[in-house]
């Protein structure tokens, strides 16, 4: 009998990995394996810990999540010292196996270099090429890697002064955290674009993807490292420095529908409340007159189908109810059983169902396979009719900041109108959120389509980093870095 995957496909984007460090505390590891659970998240191919006690780094990486492979005493006996970092992997560049799991580890000519990366390098493969013809050997395939090499040879004195000089050849977006010669480096790319915080413990600092990672362990939120800033902690304190020219903040906006934890609170904003707001807006701009119920597609969906019963005045029920066990199981799957593959997770909750008029509430669409399901669910639970409702805009472009997502040709917005997905999907209606509501629900005015607010790329087409390694084939769309939008001022 093989072991057959019944992880349901759920057409969602994936975020792609979370980041955590400890600088200054004895129980380092331990405290790095549950920012990393808090932070599961953010991705559950692989995980992994590398600790420090001044002299000696320690290294545990497995494939798989958190709690499976961080709770045995022996393996956190082995993780020693007062610094530690992790991370959590969903495979973006480079592909799977242990060679990319993070953090990365080197020996340099100053000692051990450890670091762990949320984002993606677009330039990575350029620069590897490059630096390979220099005479670098890569051990991974890994984006990441490309920071390591560019450190190796670079000539400045100092480590910060050589991250600083690898980090402004790079483009893309990033959160990287690295430790080395008795320091915790943190840095963010010049736009913000992927997230990352600070707290603090007793004497210790954290650094974090998500404030949720900080809470778990009972750490103070400090602050937010800025777009382009970069920290340096050691025994001393904490050291701010700016070492980029200074560019338009732009923080990924799908954090707010979809990735983060919606107990997280980024930029200030509490991630729960945006999701309820944009439910709100959407209720405004596409309410459906006459509905009996507004019904979330769960987890995701919950806060937004929240917000629209709030604001619409429908009943808000739990009309679909989330199996949170699915996983792997020794089943042979006879093309039956495949095609039952969608209430491995969710199931209709027919009482509730039956007769109504139902408005169903979802975080997103992106090759449809999956509310294609649910609405033919529903349907099948006798509703009189099913109007979906999407809380954020159509998803027409791939993204190449960090995000899992598939090519461009296989998002069904790409080509296809609103009406002919609704047709695909099979509801009575189907509408989005536009990106002024959803930049309305973020406390803007709306977007600035001449220096937006937010990083919306996979909406909008609108790149703001250089695509170094990307052809147009693959983005569909235009980059319009700063050199074009100051032209488009004057
Ligand atoms: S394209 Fe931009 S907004 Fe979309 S997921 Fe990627 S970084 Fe976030």
């Amino acid at each position: 009998m093989s072991e057959v995957s019944l992880n349901f496909d759920d057409d969602k984007l994936h975020e792609e990995c979370g980041v955590f460090g400890v600088y200054g505390s004895e129980d380092a590891a331990a405290l790095t394996a549950l920012g990393l659970h808090a932070l599961q998240h953010r991705g559950q191919e692989a995980c992994g810990i590398v600790s420090y006690d001044g002299g000696t780094f320690f290294a545990h990486k497995a494939q798989g999540l958190v709690g499976a492979n961080f709770s045995e005493g022996s393996v956190m006996d082995r993780l020693k010292g007062y610094a530690a970092l992790g991370h959590n992997r969903y495979a973006t560049t480079g592909e799977g196996g242990m060679r990319n799991v993070q953090p990365l580890y080197a020996d340099m000519d100053f000692g051990g270099f450890a670091v762990a990366h949320n984002g993606n390098l677009t330039n990575a493969h350029a620069l590897r090429k490059e630096l390979v013809k220099g005479g670098s050997i890569f051990q991974s395939t890994s984006d990441t890697e490309t920071i390591i090499h560019l450190i190796a040879v670079s000539r400045k004195t100092n480590l910060a002064e050589r991250f600083v000089d690898a980090i402004e050849r790079v483009k893309g977006a990033y959160a990287f955290i690295a430790c080395a010669q008795d320091q915790m480096i943190g840095i963010r790319d010049p736009h913000g674009i992927r997230p990352l915080v600070l707290g603090s413990l007793g004497d210790a600092h954290i650094l974090a993807s998500e404030t949720c990672a900080l809470d778990i362990i009972g750490a103070e939120f400090v602050r937010e490292i800025a777009p382009g800033e970069m920290i340096i902690i050691n025994k001393d304190g904490i050291e701010s420095i700016a070492p980029f020219e200074q560019v338009p903040a732009q923080p990924c906006i799908f954090e707010y529908v979809y990735f983060a934890r919606p107990d997280s609170v980024m930029g200030g904003r509490s991630v729960y409340e945006v999701r309820k707001n944009i439910g709100g807006e959407l209720a405004k701009e596409e309410p459906v007159p006459g509905a009996d119920l507004v019904v979330p597609v769960p987890d995701s969906g919950t806060p937004a189908a929240i917000g629209y019963a709030e604001e619409s005045g429908i009943p808000f029920e739990l009309g679909i109810i989330r199996n949170h066990y699915v996983g792997r199981t020794f089943i042979e799957p006879t093309d039956k059983i495949r095609h039952l593959g969608v209430r491995l997770k969710h199931n209709a909750n027919r009482k509730f169902i039956e007769g109504k008029s139902v408005v169903l509430v979802d975080d997103s669409i992106v090759r449809g396979t999956t509310s294609k399901k649910i609405v033919e669910m529903i349907r099948a639970a006798g509703a009189r009719e099913v109007h979906m409702r999407i809380s954020s805009p159509p998803i027409r472009y791939s993204c190449f900041y960090g995000i899992d997502t598939p090519t461009t040709a296989e998002l069904l917005a790409h080509e296809k109108s609103v009406e002919e997905i609704c047709k695909y999907i099979g509801a009575d209606s189907l509408a989005y959120v536009t990106i002024d509501g959803l930049y309305r629900a973020l406390g803007e005015e709306k977007r600035n389509n001449e220096q937006p607010q937010f990083e919306d790329a996979c909406f909008t087409g609108d790149y703001p980093v250089e695509l170094v390694d990307y052809n147009n084939n693959q983005t569909g769309a235009k980059v319009t870095d700063l050199r074009e939008r100051e032209r488009r001022k004057s």
